[in-house]
């Protein structure tokens, strides 16, 4: 079971993993839609959260609530003891030397923005080099497109491999003493495929660019250790990780941190207000201005005991174990296609299915309480790769089954013979 909430301490205790442990504590599992059992497979877009992640949450609204590094009584000094314990268990989760290299955010977008903004506008410049897979979702382009834009900066595209892994001899080629940033996410949300992070960041490092990671679809599935990948900069969302929508971190490292500028000004991230000079906070807490949501880091600290109450070794095979049998039992309906082959992946399986649109397939499987995505994903470049504008897209957590996933494919196989 997972320890109290509002401890920073990750429990070290760990027990072999079947999907019933998670199932049992995460309510809405057990709901039915359209009259069917819910089958949740949509969590690459967002997680269901454990009764302990709701718990916090009530609990700090019912009894804790308060603003935090304000106010000298006792409940602010409790709601910044709670405050600070989620940075501590965030630094732990993610393997950082220490809690004052994580910065609270609203998420995995809002931490890619704060980067561009604040380390890209003190460090691009014309003719400088942001080099970005093909693979990532608009979140970790975008940003990097409007920085280059205000820096007169490129972004360069990397290209993928035919099987959805980044072409890692067009990355090296294509790297060069220009080359400020790799921005690589650490698995796609479209194809499922976890690139060689490691090495690409290695190989980014000889020319003395820096890698930001975008673990959104990683950190719900494996261990991450940003010391070990040697990253720059980390970044996730709680959503994704059985946490509250609206709070995720961003990790960097401490030497990058400590130079970088505040990006939005306010109350929390400074040191004294003058009219004439004002002087700024040390990191993290100058890049945290205004009131963050301090509920949410009460919440993402009990999803992080939650999730790592397992033993998430043993949670990464039965997920990679159900990913096969996925893969397995959907290849063999006529008609259905999947994306992507390359052999490291997260549990995605985004496929088409012949003479069906996606958003049909969709629909189709909801009103057999079956919930997956259709569309473009938040990821147009990777799709176009494969000649498409949309795909229907099944993303599997901890807490499904192989049943659910045979559910999946019974109600595809109907919905192919109604013609
Ligand atoms: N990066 C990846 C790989 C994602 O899958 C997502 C969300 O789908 C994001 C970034 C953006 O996350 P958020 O919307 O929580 O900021």
């Amino acid at each position: 079971a997972a320890p109290p909430t509002g401890s920073a301490a990750l429990p070290t205790q760990q027990a072999a993993f079947s999907p019933e442990m998670a199932r049992r504590d995460v309510p809405a599992l057990h709901r039915t839609v359209n009259g069917h059992p819910l089958v949740w497979l949509d969590n690459g877009a967002t997680t269901h959260k454990p009764r302990q992640v709701i718990e916090a949450l009530t609990g700090f609204y019912g009894t804790a609530n308060s603003n935090i590094h304000r106010g000298a009584h006792t409940m602010a000094r409790e709601a910044t003891e709670a405050y600070e314990a989620g940075r501590e268990a965030v630094a732990r989760f993610l393997g950082a030397p220490s809690p004052d290299e994580i910065v609270f955010v609203r998420g995995t977008t809002e931490a890619v923005n704060l980067v561009a903004q604040s380390w890209g506008r003190g460090n691009l410049g014309p003719g400088d080099d942001i080099l970005v897979p093909v693979l990532e979702h608009h979140s970790n382009i975008v940003p990097w497109q409007l920085l280059a834009k205000e820096t007169r900066a490129r972004v360069v595209p990397v290209p993928l491999r035919p099987d959805g892994q980044i072409d890692l001899d067009a990355y090296a080629g294509l790297l060069s003493m220009r080359t400020r940033l790799v921005a690589v996410g650490q698995a796609s949300n479209v194809l499922g495929t976890v690139p060689p992070v490691r090495e690409m960041t290695a190989l980014a490092h000889r020319y003395g660019a820096k890698v930001l990671v975008d673990g959104a679809q990683a950190v719900a599935h494996f261990p991450v250790d940003v010391q070990e990948l040697d990253a720059d900069f980390y970044v996730f969302s709680g959503h994704k990780l059985f946490a509250p929508t609206g709070i995720g971190a961003l990790y960097a490292k401490p030497e990058i941190l400590r130079e970088m500028a505040p990006w939005q000004g306010g109350g929390n991230m400074i040191e004294s207000v003058d009219f004439t000079r004002t002087t700024y906070a040390p990191v993290p807490h100058r890049l945290e201005a205004g009131t963050g949501h301090i509920a949410g880091v009460v919440g993402l600290l009990a999803a992080l005991n939650w999730l790592t109450s397992f033993d998430r070794d043993a949670v990464a095979a039965y997920e990679t174990s159900l990913l096969d049998h996925a893969r397995r039992a959907l290849t063999a309906l006529p008609g259905l296609e999947l994306l992507g082959s390359a052999p490291d992946r997260i549990a995605v399986l985004t496929f088409t299915l012949a003479g069906h649109d996606p958003a049909a397939i969709a629909d189709w499987l909801d009103r057999d309480g079956i919930a997956i995505r259709a569309g473009h994903h938040c990821a147009q470049p990777a799709l176009a790769h494969y000649g498409l504008k949309s795909a229907a897209r099944a993303s599997l957590a901890l807490y499904n089954t192989a049943e659910e996933v045979d559910q999946l494919v019974a109600s595809l196989s109907r919905l192919q013979q109604s013609g």
